[in-house]
């Protein structure tokens, strides 16, 4: 067929990292599925999920992987990260701990896929503001010495969801066309 009739596919690898119970499986059942689990366990996790999007009235089609609880023994296997041209990198809010493991996550990012990788810092669980440790300031500074896109979200009430998901997106679809 002619170029004019050729559709064109966009298969992005995205993956995610963080520690455990941050949020990561939830908000890829709140992005895909609009599903929320108030006390999953990392059993819930599935492997991929298969996204589309409109992007500049393109459809892409986003892969988003999750570790289905692998972060527990501190490390996700190379073949995770293998192929990915996208990822977001979650902490949670309201545990420190989960802010500090940031550069350790960034390391094993870069050792495992390709340095231009798109990555967001997400701040997950912004509902909890009463018991929130890590400012947005914080996260803020973080992301842009480190030269990543930063959101914080919540996969409880949606909020920058579908945002955080779109703009990593956006720009491997930027980059690549
Ligand atoms: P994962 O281990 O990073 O995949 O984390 P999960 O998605 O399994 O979530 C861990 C726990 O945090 C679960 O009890 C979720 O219900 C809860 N959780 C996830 N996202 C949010 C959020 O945005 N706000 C609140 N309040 N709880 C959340
Ligand atoms: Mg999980």
């Amino acid at each position: 067929c002619s170029e004019d009739e050729k559709t064109e596919d966009y298969l992005f690898k995205i993956v995610l990292i963080g520690d455990s119970a941050v949020g990561k499986s939830n908000l890829l059942a709140r992005f895909a599925r609009n599903e929320f689990y108030p006390n999953s366990k990392s059993t819930i996790g599935v492997e991929f999920q298969t996204q589309k999007m409109d992007i500049n009235g393109k459809e892409v089609k986003a892969q988003i992987w999750d570790t289905a609880g692998q972060e527990r023994f501190r490390a996700v296997t190379s073949a995770y990260y293998r192929g990915a041209v996208g990822a977001l990198l979650v902490y949670d809010i309201s545990r420190r701990q989960t802010f500090d493991s940031i550069g350790r996550w960034l390391n094993e990012l870069h050792t495992h896929s390709d340095m231009n990788v798109v990555t967001i810092l997400i701040g997950n669980k912004s509902d909890l503001k009463d018991a929130r440790e890590v400012t947005t300031a914080e996260g803020k500074d973080l992301a842009e010495a480190q030269g990543l896109f930063f959101m914080e979200t919540s996969a409880l009430d949606s909020s920058n969801v579908a945002a955080a998901f779109q703009t990593v997106v956006k720009e491997i679809y930027n980059i690549l066309s």
